[in-house]
């Protein structure tokens, strides 16, 4: 039975097509971080990806499973993303929705088991670990903040708005890393001092998802 604290297809379609929308506002953003650390790239390549998986996801009729929506999602990702971030997210969003299977709505507790998939995914991709100055110093964190929220019996709301806040707190913490992986990694210290694109990118992402449940609840 679907509660009033679950995740449907319904609120994924909702999440992915305002992330686009968030990815788009912030699309110049994202693209000066990673001028300055990359090659400038970051968010243009966030952009052409979230604009297609908001096509793809309209184009499903209702009945989708959320899980078969994320696996579309991270395939559209993959597709058309040139950069080392669509085949990340692309993975992380095939991982989640496999372990979310076809179950039609779920809650906090199987949220946070598709967020560790999801991280597990870009960890083994990437070969990537905590303090490394990548998106996963935003996701790890908010993957702890929703797992805590789930053992205390959090409703989805608010274990997502912390899961965001956490993945805000990371993303900043990204700051003084000096970066080991991804192209960021190249430049050695003078990669301190800037903050991680895909890090904050992520951050984009969650805030969006926080909004799509808060509108749903
Ligand atoms: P590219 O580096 O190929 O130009 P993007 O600019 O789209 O790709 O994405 C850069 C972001 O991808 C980085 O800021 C970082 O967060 C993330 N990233 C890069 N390499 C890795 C990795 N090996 N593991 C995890 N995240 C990574
Ligand atoms: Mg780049």
């Amino acid at each position: 039975m679907i509660t009033d604290s679950a995740v449907d297809s319904a609120t994924i379609t909702a999440w992915l097509t305002e992330a686009a929308g968030a990815i788009r506002a912030e699309r110049d953003y994202l693209t000066q971080l990673d001028a300055a650390i990359g090659d400038g790239d970051h968010g243009t390549n966030m952009d052409r990806g979230f604009e297609a998986v908001g096509k793809a996801l309209a184009a499903q009729g209702e009945a989708t499973p959320p899980g078969k929506l994320l696996i579309l999602a991270g395939k559209t990702l993959v597709s058309t993303v040139g950069g080392a971030s669509g085949p990340l997210w692309g993975s992380a969003l095939r991982r989640a929705g496999r372990a979310l299977g076809d179950r039609p709505a779920f809650g906090v507790a199987d949220l946070a088991d598709a967020f560790d998939a999801a991280n597990d995914a870009v960890a083994d991709l990437g070969a990537a670990a905590a303090g490394d100055k990548t998106m996963l110093d935003a996701v790890l964190p908010a993957a702890e903040a929703l797992r805590a929220a789930s053992e205390t019996g959090m409703e989805l709301p608010a274990a997502i708005a912390s899961a965001a806040t956490a993945a805000e707190a990371g993303a900043k913490a990204t700051i003084p890393m000096q970066a080991r992986r991804g192209r960021a990694s190249y430049l050695g210290e003078r990669s301190i001092g800037h903050q991680d694109p895909g890090a904050t990118s992520a951050v984009v992402i969650l805030r969006a998802l926080e909004r799509a449940v808060g509108a749903a609840g």
